[in-house]
């Protein structure tokens, strides 16, 4: 399977999105990228919702899946370090 992916346009961030096995066939790639939180501009390319947050950059890979930034674990989830995303240890009620 070929999946596409976006990476993170700003210096020294190694921020990237990978496109997610359950995207609808009719959902645009760059939507699923926006609704992740990441902003595209014709002039800088992509940003990462950590860099777009202030929170960033991603300078280290791990699980998130929306930078794949790294993460801690916390009571109610992994909690990415960059874009403060929240993944759920239970992802069959995933409502995000
Ligand atoms: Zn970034
Ligand atoms: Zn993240």
């Amino acid at each position: 399977m070929i999946r596409d992916a976006a990476t993170c346009d700003r210096p020294t961030c190694m921020a990237v999105y990978l496109e997610p096995d359950d995207l609808p066939e009719d959902q645009p790639f760059e939507t699923a990228v926006a609704a992740a939180g990441w902003q595209r501009d014709d002039a800088a390319g992509h940003a990462c919702p950590g860099c777009v947050r202030g929170t960033g950059p991603v300078l280290e890979r791990g699980e998130c899946p929306r930078c794949c930034g790294t993460t801690s674990d916390r009571k109610n989830g992994a909690v990415c370090h960059y874009c403060k995303h929240v993944s759920p240890y239970l992802d069959d009620d995933d409502l995000d």
